[in-house]
């Protein structure tokens, strides 16, 4: 099967949920964009977060790796590489920004799905493996268990309902695949500077740990300075 057939072949509607049967349209007839090389499924205007899209140009190379290791007080590259280390043959990123993540590890099969069209457009440029997917995480494009692991990593504490993209996640993973996550939790006192600078209303450690638990095996659990950290297998 070549890699376009197999990507069809994972997909669905993210509005019916039934089958996309050719590029790029779904059995009941909704057609989805292709442009630049991004596959285009978002079905409504989503917001993507205004200061992010601003440091796009320099998100990873700066922005990113700084913020992470004054307030993670680990460093970006070696965070990157725990989360990177749990890839499987078929990867998904969701909240991918620029792709970063796909550098430290190995798929056969990596989507970086994100929102933000200027995101995934430098994803294009500097990563033309990975296949870059506008979507919204709460109604992910893909079928059911179709993804050996997946990882979102500093992105779904910015949603109002976070419980939603890992839902999301979970169906999309195989039995047995694994998911790593990052979410900025109110753990200190730099959360509640950060949180307000950004305009975020936080959620716990407990909280993501509770929900997290409804749905996978909670492997690794730990705070990290600002945020969490979370490993988990679909059971
Ligand atoms: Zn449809």
């Amino acid at each position: 099967m070549s890699q376009d057939d197999e990507i069809i072949e994972m997909m669905r509607c993210p509005i019916d949920g039934t089958k996309i049967i050719t590029k790029w349209r779904c059995e009941n007839g909704h057609e989805f964009k292709e442009t630049n090389g991004i596959l285009d499924f978002l079905t409504e205007n989503v917001e993507s977060h205004e200061l992010l899209e601003r440091v796009a140009p320099i998100y990873e190379s700066l922005w990113a790796p700084l913020g992470l290791s004054l307030t993670a007080g680990t460093s970006y590259s070696s965070l990157m590489s725990l989360a990177a280390s749990s890839m499987g043959e078929r990867h998904l990123d969701v909240g991918t920004g620029t792709g970063k993540l796909f550098d430290y590890g190995k798929c056969r099969v990596c989507v970086g799905l994100d929102v933000s069209l200027r995101f995934l457009n430098y994803l294009r440029k500097r990563r033309p493996n990975v296949i870059a997917v506008r979507a919204d995480a709460r109604r992910l494009p893909f079928k059911d268990s179709s993804f050996d692991s997946a990882s979102s990593l500093f992105v779904i504490h910015m949603l109002d309902d976070p419980s939603l993209a890992i839902q999301e996640i979970h169906r999309v993973l195989k039995d047995k695949g694994r998911a790593v996550l990052t979410v900025m939790t109110d753990n200190n006192a730099i959360d509640k500077i950060l949180s307000r600078w950004w305009g975020l209303s936080l959620r716990s450690y407990d909280y993501y740990l509770g929900v997290l638990t409804r749905y996978f095996e909670v492997d690794k659990a730990r705070k990290m300075g600002a945020w969490s950290y979370f490993e988990v297998v679909k059971s």
